[in-house]
């Protein structure tokens, strides 16, 4: 039976609901009183009080459709837009929480109950991964939910450990995958099984210097990605193709034939319409381009689709085109894109026209500099070049990264933080000294400079936000 996405956030919460849980709205992406996140990356983080401290919780039960960015910070999924079946920038997190009123468990059970009465999916196409070490979780599948052990698969705690970032709750989790029975990508397990639902179990508090310290009362954390069971319930191969994220992709049909020779148009296709969607979400909650923290990799995303826009061959503006795709598609849900409709449209315009006029140029450039190097064995990016490109044309490490990727280069990293860190500091003297923060006493032919809320020498800080 397929399902479309608003049915499954319906089904998922309907069924939290009868099992006695309390369905509260989606906190904003960007975490209201939280320094140490840059965005909202998990279902969990609105809650994160309560699971250091459960008796302040006003619910114990409490299930949610979490709004969702992983775009910077700890879990960062920005290059893999595009290039796998399963990622989004910008995604929904089903969850269902429990501040000390059930545990490992009641969450387990749960959670396949669902799986296998409520959404009807075979076993022979389900497995399940536990922590290593973890016996106690292996025999719950075993023994009590009788999962035969031959899906059952320990991993280590790269895979199995949950935490939200540097510091904050963590624990031991266990996860459901699915069968694509998808043979091309056989040779890949990560492909051919997809993860779709992570049960965390709230064991520890990590702090700022490391150390884990048990909770005194354990709590449940799960998520799964709406897009993903949207994909296994519409029987399609990713996420891109499910309804909602469909309508938004479907944004290369207006704009005539991709441009031909293109091997990655599906990809490039996929990138703009993940990174319109991420955007008209930050930008309706008031994030705005900038070079630092949160506006920056807003920047950074816009900056991004405009080259994977442009690409394809579509003509200016194409973000600003593509987002009321997003309106249409997820309006409905969320209320918010309706009510910033004019901003979301104008900063996408604004920003893609600083961009516009530097792009083509640093392109250029970026191609001298790889057909000049062309003879030699070593296709790398030096970080003077790629910090001239971040500096003369607003091209963002990543961007230049994006595009070296694709030509089988890579860029010298290290090199370009320092001198970034030296540009940091000349730009500080100068402006200790009064001046504008150009002591060559030109006036920049710089966009990225002239920008509103530029801040010289805050740039660097967009890489070290943790989350
Ligand atoms: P993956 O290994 O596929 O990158 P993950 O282990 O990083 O996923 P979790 O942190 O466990 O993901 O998040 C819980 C669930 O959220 C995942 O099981 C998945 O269904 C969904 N999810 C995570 N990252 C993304 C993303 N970038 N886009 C869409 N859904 C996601
Ligand atoms: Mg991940
Ligand atoms: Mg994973
Ligand atoms: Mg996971």
């Amino acid at each position: 039976c397929s399902m479309t996405a608003n049915e499954v956030r319906t089904r998922f919460t309907e069924y939290f609901v009868k099992n006695g849980h309390r369905r509260l709205v989606s906190a904003n992406i960007v975490p209201q009183n939280d320094k140490s996140l840059l965005f909202t990356n998990a279902g969990m983080v609105p809650f994160k009080q309560h699971f250091l401290d459960p008796s302040g919780a006003p619910h114990k039960m409490v299930t949610t459709v979490q709004k969702c960015v992983r775009a910077g910070g700890k879990h960062n999924d920005l290059d893999q837009v595009g290039y796998t079946a399963r990622h989004h920038t910008f995604f929904e997190m089903l969850g269902n929480f429990s501040f000390g009123a059930y545990g490992k468990r009641e969450a387990i059970h749960m959670a396949w109950k669902f799986v296998r009465e409520e959404l009807q999916l075979p076993v022979e196409r389900l497995r399940v991964t536990v922590l290593e070490g973890d016996q106690e979780t292996y025999e719950i599948w075993r023994s009590e939910v009788g999962v035969d052990e031959r899906r059952i698969v320990r991993r280590g705690e790269d895979d199995n450990f949950w935490s939200m970032g540097a510091e904050g709750p963590c624990g031991p989790s266990t996860e459901i995958f699915w069968d694509t029975q998808d043979m091309r990508l056989a040779e890949s397990d990560e492909e051919r099984w997809l993860e779709f639902w992570n049960l965390v179990f709230m064991e520890y508090e990590r702090g700022s210097d490391g150390a884990l310290t048990p909770l005194a009362t354990p709590c449940v954390d799960t998520g799964m990605g709406l897009e993903r069971m949207a994909s296994i319930m519409q029987g399609v191969s990713s996420n891109f193709e499910t309804n909602e994220v469909a309508a938004v992709v479907n944004w290369v049909e207006d704009e005539g034939t991709p441009a031909e020779g293109q091997g990655n148009w599906l990809a490039l296709a996929r990138i703009v319409a993940d990174h319109v969607r991420a955007s008209a979400f930050l930008i309706a909650e008031g994030v705005e381009p900038s070079n630092t923290g949160r506006g920056y990799v807003l920047r950074r995303m816009i900056r991004r689709g405009v080259r994977a826009g442009r690409q394809l061959g579509a003509a200016p503006g194409v973000l600003a085109r593509v987002a009321p795709r997003v309106e249409a598609a997820m309006g409905a849900a969320y209320p918010e894109l309706a009510m910033a409709r004019q901003r979301i449209i104008a900063v996408l315009e604004a920003e893609e026209r600083l961009f516009q006029r530097t792009l083509g140029r640093g392109l250029a450039e970026l191609a001298e500099i790889m057909a000049r190097k062309e003879d030699g064995l070593n296709r790398v990016i030096s970080g003077a070049d790629a910090y001239a490109l971040y500096d003369t044309h607003g091209f963002p490490l990543d961007l230049t990264q994006a595009v070296a990727r694709d030509g089988g280069w890579t860029v010298d990293v290290a090199e370009f933080e320092r001198l970034q860190r030296a540009g940091r500091e000349q730009s500080k003297a100068a402006r200790a000294e009064g001046d504008s923060g150009n002591d060559a006493g030109v006036v920049p032919e710089n966009d990225y400079d002239l920008c509103a809320g530029f801040a010289p020498g805050t740039v660097a800080e967009a890489h070290s936000v943790h989350d």
